[in-house]
């Protein structure tokens, strides 16, 4: 289309982010900005950051370098930084990288398009102040028809509880919950346009409500969204072990659109490590929590994060990082080697276990999840599971669903059926997926 103006956004990091930038996508609408993937076309590129893992800063700088010379030779494109790397830096990236636009916060989006028309006009400018009010999140995608069978939906932003490691409550500020009105008309409105899906977003789903006594709790909220017509699943994440209730367990067995998968990060398997990292529960209530979990629900899978290498962590510690993983039999992991987030309060403990001594603890640890999540998927084989078809696969000529369990599936059938729950008999199992058949 002539006059269009193009953007491209790069996200990094969580699901968050990627919510994130599907609403910067819609809010840019209104400054006539329509997403492009190919960069070279943009006229305005924004880069969406995360600072959970190390070098998170350099890595962003190094983009930046990249774009340098495309801000020299197309006078008119913008370039912007969002995210929790913009959180943290604020108007540091501007400073040091004078070809760079406009700086964002986690807490800012809704000042986007007002920060773009004035960086046409030339001003550069950086937001990244913290507003402890829930409107910033009443933003959403809409009018994308057709688009999203599955959806994130956000319910709350930021985190109260401090675990020794994490850079988010300082990047995304204490947690506040999205009003449940609000919730339920945006997923209303996404159902009406084809969506069959949704994923309730937050750093810690289960606390939603908390702070706010007119508020309803996460588990009558789930209720009121599973009454919802047309809607099929509801999935969320992510679930903090020390908040999952009773009444949110009791979810999972009595409302059938729960889908059977809670991500339930543990992050290690030692109770002294556990308490370091500032978790807020022992092994065993970990390992209750697990049990009351498949006690409402036979065939719930239950994914992870793990930390290794975290300072102290002996090998004994270790050992029973692997022994939990045995206990719970997780159907994913995302595991990762401890590196240190400047501002911290595990900053201040010595990063004692080594490099390569982190690198061979993971090793070990993801050569068992391999075993463990085969297991998973092999307990598929000759069963039927019900799919929501998604669309291609990356192979291009199957379908790809997945499961209530989220498993991915594969399978041959008429495109005329992408969006739709279908019954799929499962062939085989690999390690990162499912091969079946229409049944
Ligand atoms: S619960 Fe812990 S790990 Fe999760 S976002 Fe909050 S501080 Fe970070």
């Amino acid at each position: 289309m002539d006059g269009q103006k193009l953007l491209y956004i790069e996200t990094f990091g969580c699901q968050m982010n990627v919510s994130d930038s599907e609403k910067i996508a819609t809010l840019l609408q209104e400054c006539d900005y329509h997403p492009t993937s190919d960069v070279s076309r943009a006229n305005l590129i924004i880069l969406n950051t995360c600072s959970v893992r190390a070098k998170a800063e350099q890595k962003v700088y190094h983009y930046l370098d990249r774009f340098k010379r495309a801000k020299r030779e197309k006078q008119q494109l913008l370039l912007a930084v969002g995210g929790c790397v913009a959180q943290q830096e604020g108007e540091r990236l501007l400073e040091r990288v004078p070809w760079l636009d406009l700086v964002f916060g986690t807490h800012n989006l809704h000042l986007l398009p007002e920060m773009v028309r004035a960086a046409e006009r030339g001003e550069r400018r950086a937001e990244v102040r913290f507003i402890d009010n829930d409107i910033r999140l009443d933003l959403f995608p809409r009018g994308d028809e057709g688009r999203g069978i599955s959806r994130f939906v956000t319910v709350m932003q930021g985190c109260d509880n401090f675990c020794s490691y994490c850079i988010v409550p300082y990047v995304r500020g204490r947690e506040i919950s999205r009003r449940s009105t609000e919730v339920i008309a945006e997923i209303r409105s996404a159902v009406a346009t084809g969506t069959k899906e949704v994923t309730l977003l937050g750093q810690n789903v289960n606390s939603y409500g908390l702070k706010s006594q007119d508020e309803v709790s996460y588990p009558q909220l789930l209720r009121e969204i599973s009454a919802i017509d047309g809607l099929e699943r509801i999935r969320f994440t992510t679930s903090h072990p020390k908040d999952i209730s009773p009444e949110l367990i009791a979810c999972f067995a009595e409302l059938p659109k729960v889908c059977g998968h809670i991500h339930l990060p543990a992050q290690a398997g030692s109770d002294r490590v556990l308490a370091r990292m500032n978790r807020g529960y022992t092994r065993a209530q970990y390992l209750e929590k697990v049990a009351a979990l498949k006690a409402a629900r036979s065939d719930i899978l239950i994914t992870g994060d793990m930390i290794v290498g975290f300072p102290g962590e002996t090998e004994d510690d270790f050992c029973e990082t692997l022994s939990l993983m045995e206990e719970v039999r997780y159907a994913d992991l995302f595991s990762f080697a401890y590196s240190v987030r400047p501002g911290t309060s595990a900053a201040a403990l010595a990063d004692d276990i080594s490099r390569i001594e982190k690198q061979e603890r993971l090793s070990r640890l993801q050569a068992l999840q391999r075993t463990l999540t085969l297991e998973c998927n092999r307990r598929f084989v000759g069963t039927v599971l019900r799919v929501l078809v998604e669309g291609p696969s990356k192979r291009g000529d199957q379908l790809f669903g997945r499961t209530d369990g989220n498993r991915g599936v594969n399978f041959t059938a008429d495109r005329s059926i992408i969006g739709s729950m279908v019954d799929v008999r499962i062939v085989r199992a690999f390690q990162n997926s499912l091969l079946g058949e229409l049944s």
